[in-house]
């Protein structure tokens, strides 16, 4: 059947803007790291992203090793945006990164020049692009020079192949290096992707205030803590019933003061009329905390759920101190 989108598909949805860029994010992003891969049925894959673009979340975050197996997630979504999305391009922001292994020989990873500009050419095609929205680092290089991965993310918005570009995983100090290099290069950074959640706060130790006072956005990864702040683990047994290649969390990862935490959590957000993963979303996105938060699913139900969070009350102070109690049990 031919996808339509939805006519009311901005209504709900909140738009942030990234740092003091022109761009607005969604304040949810849909991530497609794990479950939009060769392996998942094409047609799960096509619900989530459109219903994900009916609901307002116009912004795909992907990555050329996203799959399993790696370069296949930008495969699907090349198909997907091919029979569905073609006429919203312009309503749409698709971000991918370069960095991590994807092929052999000395520069199948890492901040080479070499490495960033062959990746997103290939991420291009898998996709079937003319540009990406944001091209990222995907990770600091140890080896290679700052200005050299900063001059390959530059070089790829002067050739028109990305319009924006962003850091991920870089600590506050080499954020701080990049950001001044790429200012210099006249293109600007528009957007940090850390890893943050009530569970990995490390970005509120120096990278926030850098990113604040540059005026650079932010996308936090694994709002979730990669599921674990919903309720499918507060019982211990859904984890322990997946395969290992299902998941990138181990149930080694919950132990059992984490679970009583979960548990402690998941009564909070009862007590706000809300689940557990949408009160995990209203805390990352709260006063002083991201632009956007990108969230990975497995299912549309799953999107639904979380997109309604939006529709809740911000976290009061008082709120806040509590989830903070409960966090250091
Ligand atoms: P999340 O913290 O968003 O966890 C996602 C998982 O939580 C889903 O796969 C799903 O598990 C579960 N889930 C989501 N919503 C619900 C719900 N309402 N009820 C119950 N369970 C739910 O993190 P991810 O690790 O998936 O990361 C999100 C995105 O962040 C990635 O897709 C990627 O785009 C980006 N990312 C970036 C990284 C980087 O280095 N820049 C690193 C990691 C991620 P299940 O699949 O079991 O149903």
């Amino acid at each position: 059947m031919t996808y339509k989108a939805s006519k009311v598909r901005y209504s709900e949805m909140e738009y942030k803007r990234s740092g003091r860029s022109g761009i607005k994010l969604p304040a949810l992003s849909l991530g497609l790291w794990q479950n939009f891969g060769g392996n998942q049925p094409l047609e799960n894959s096509r619900a989530m992203v459109t219903r994900a673009f009916d609901l307002g979340i116009n912004h795909f975050d992907l990555a050329n090793n996203y799959g399993p197996p790696a370069g296949s997630a930008e495969e699907t979504f090349g198909s997907i945006y091919k029979k569905d999305l073609v006429p919203y391009r312009d309503e749409m922001l698709i971000s991918t990164k370069a960095g991590y292994y994807m092929w052999e020989g000395p520069y199948g990873e890492w901040g080479s020049r070499k490495n960033l500009l062959a990746s997103l050419d290939r991420s291009l095609q898998r996709m079937g692009l003319d540009y990406v929205d944001i091209f990222y680092s995907h990770r600091p290089d140890p080896e290679t020079p700052l200005e050299e991965t900063m001059g390959a993310l530059d070089y790829a918005v002067r050739s028109g192949k990305a319009l924006y570009v962003g850091l991920s995983n870089y600590s506050a100090e080499q954020t701080q290096r990049a950001i001044d290099i790429l200012k210099r290069l006249g293109t600007p950074c528009l957007i940090h992707q850390p890893n943050y959640s009530m569970l990995n706060r490390w970005i509120e130790d120096g990278l926030q205030h850098i990113l604040q006072a540059e005026g650079v956005g932010s996308i936090a990864y694994c709002p979730l803590g990669r599921g674990q702040l919903t309720n499918k683990y507060v019982d211990r047994i859904e984890l322990e019933s997946k395969s290992p290649e299902a998941s990138s969390l181990k149930p080694a990862a919950l132990t059992p003061e984490r679970v009583q935490k979960f548990r402690a959590l998941e009564q909070f957000a009862a007590g706000r009329g809300q689940t557990l993963s949408q009160l995990a979303l209203n805390w990352a996105l709260r006063e002083g905390g991201v632009t956007s938060a990108l969230i990975g699913v497995s299912r549309v139900s799953q999107i639904e759920e979380n997109v309604k969070a939006l529709a809740y009350a911000p976290l009061s102070a008082d709120e806040l101190a509590e989830i903070d109690r409960i966090m250091h049990i």
